[in-house]
């Protein structure tokens, strides 16, 4: 049995936070693509340098950057078994060549699990986040407070907040999904993928929601999530 589902949602919304528990429940990747390309800025490669300009504007990185990264991740031994995708695709030429990766390694995605939140609780979010440099869990000092007051729970390490949650950059990231990542809902929910997750509850009450999906999705002849 292998799973393979793609979260989408706004800059803010949770799905990282969904993604990394439902990864480790279901000891399948998480493939966060933002975290990848603030791993090539920490390499200071030339990738990472064009990415660090995009990221701080709150625009996106150029789609050869991505998509190979992405192809070279997806063909890897750990993802035989599925994977989950958290940030890519991230527009409509992204959506296309995920397409063409995924005809090449002869595989399809199960289901895209879409959070759903309103815009202004996106923007509170992102100026509460904070995350753990060395081992990348993340907070909220709001929702999710670390136990002890900017030290991670998991590595004892300072938390950091990212540069481009600013409250600037976070409106363009909004304005950036807007234009080009939310068409991606219309996309899949033609291709009959979509699934909506109301993303104001709580993470435990989201994760939930997650977890009876693939239980239903069981149960049903139709099923997207072949759990
Ligand atoms: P995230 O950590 O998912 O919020 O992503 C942080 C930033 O990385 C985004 O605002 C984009 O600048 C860049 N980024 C992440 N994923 C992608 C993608 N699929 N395509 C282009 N840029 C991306």
């Amino acid at each position: 049995m292998s799973i393979r589902v793609l979260f989408l949602g706004g800059p803010g919304s949770g799905k990282g936070t969904q993604a990394s528990i439902l990864s480790r429940t279901l000891n399948i990747p998480h493939i966060d693509t933002g975290a990848l390309l603030r791993e090539e800025i920490a390499s200071c490669s030339e990738n990472g340098k064009i990415a660090k300009k995009q990221i701080d504007n709150g625009q996106l990185v150029p789609f050869q950057i991505v998509v190979s990264m992405i192809k070279e991740r997806l063909a890897k031994f750990d993802c035989a078994n599925g994977f989950i995708l958290d940030g890519f695709p991230r527009s409509l030429e992204q959506a296309e060549g995920l397409e063409e990766i995924l005809i090449e390694l002869n595989i399809k995605i199960d289901a895209v699990l879409n959070i759903d939140i309103p815009e202004d609780i996106l923007i509170a979010r992102m100026a509460y986040r904070k995350s753990c440099p060395e081992c990348g869990e993340k907070y909220n000092t709001k929702l999710k407070p670390p136990k002890q007051d900017n030290i991670c729970d998991i590595c004892n390490s300072t938390l950091t907040q990212r540069t481009d949650d600013t409250e600037e950059t976070a409106a363009k990231r909004i304005q950036t999904y807007k234009t080009e990542t939310e068409p991606l809902i219309n996309y899949y929910t033609n291709q009959n993928l979509i699934v909506n997750i109301n993303g104001e509850k709580s993470i435990d009450n989201i994760f939930n929601d997650i977890l009876n999906l693939f239980k239903e999705e069981k149960n049903n002849d139709n099923k997207k999530i072949k759990a």
